[in-house]
């Protein structure tokens, strides 16, 4: 296993492998979480959110496809955080949606699961995460990976 590549074995241990994360986060990062359903991309993207000093509930946007999150205040330079799931939709979707108005930009955060499926609209510079199921309790997590 690279060092890349995390187990955890609860759903607290992703959250915090998010939070962990939103730590080195400053603006214009897209992070692409793939993998199937059930493999963790919701939880972890919870302890993102929660990182990033988002107050919840954070609930999936499995049935709204883009929620838009403010960030704490005082974090002078990020605006929004952006959380989309495209299990149901495809790029055109997302291009309606207004995907090149804030991807990418220094004052928004995005967060996309199920990316996979919208591929070729993500920039070369994002940042992929793969999530895995093992079994009940435990997921693998590999950062870089598509
Ligand atoms: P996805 O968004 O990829 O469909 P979710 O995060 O919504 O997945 O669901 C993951 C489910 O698996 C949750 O019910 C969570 O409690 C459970 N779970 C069990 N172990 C883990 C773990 N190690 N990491 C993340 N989720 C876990
Ligand atoms: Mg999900």
């Amino acid at each position: 296993m690279n060092k890349n590549t995390f187990v955890t074995i609860s759903s607290i241990q992703t959250k915090k492998l998010g939070s962990l994360l939103a730590k080195e986060l400053r603006g214009s990062e897209i992070v692409c979480l793939s993998g199937d359903l059930g493999a963790g991309k919701t939880t972890f993207t919870q302890g993102l959110l929660k990182g990033l000093g988002v107050k919840g509930p954070y609930t999936s946007p499995t049935f709204n496809i883009i929620k838009v999150y403010n960030p704490k205040a005082g974090s002078y330079k990020l605006k929004a955080i952006y959380h989309i799931d495209a299990y149901r939709i495809n790029s055109k979707d997302i291009l309606d949606l207004g995907f090149k108005d804030f991807a990418g930009k220094p004052t928004f955060i995005v967060i996309i699961e199920w990316a996979e499926r919208i591929k070729k609209l993500i920039p070369t510079t994002a940042l992929w995460i793969k999530f895995e199921w093992i079994n009940d309790k435990e997921r693998k997590i590999t950062l870089g990976k598509k």
